[in-house]
């Protein structure tokens, strides 16, 4: 999965197509299989933890991550048609940086604690809890597919 792909460019703020609401994905075929190769790759060349498809142009709803690889351990992942289905109660604050908007890291509260239901490759169902890292980016990413980046949500720079 981590190997073969093509590194492609990746669209910076205020790029348009970083505001669009991107669709489901519909279609489980080769080509799809082929644009998370890309992905992944890209995310790696970046380098970044996590990459949503309307960062390279393509308005579907699919992201990638692998918040461990930078501690020498991949762990790629390709996330389909991702929906949170459940929040924690405590919100951690962290900051967050974006490939499409280098440089301008953003201080953002979330949930500490998620869980997502999501579809593979294969189109079949997967659910997991994320918390820590993990959390943060995945919550950064689907935020990517619905047109919101993270320096909408940032706080003032003034810790309290
Ligand atoms: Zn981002």
């Amino acid at each position: 999965m981590t190997g073969a792909g093509r590194v492609l460019p990746i669209l910076r703020h205020p790029d348009p197509v970083l505001r669009r609401i991107c669709p489901a994905v519909t279609a489980f075929d080769d080509d799809l299989a082929a644009l998370a190769r890309d992905m992944l790759a890209t995310m790696y060349a970046a380098p970044g933890r996590g990459l949503a498809a309307p960062q390279i142009g393509r308005e579907t709803r699919l992201f990638v991550m692998d918040v461990t690889w930078k501690d020498g351990v991949p762990d790629p992942r390709v996330l389909i048609n991702p929906e949170i289905t459940w929040r924690s109660g405590t919100d951690a604050i962290h900051v967050e940086g974006c490939l499409s908007v280098p440089g301008i890291p953003a201080r953002v509260a979330r949930p500490d604690t998620v869980t997502l239901r999501w579809q593979g490759l294969d189109g079949a169902l997967r659910s997991e809890t994320f918390t820590g890292m993990a959390a943060v980016c995945a919550q950064h990413e689907i935020d990517h597919l619905d047109g919101i980046l993270c320096i909408d949500r940032a706080l003032p720079d003034a810790a309290a």
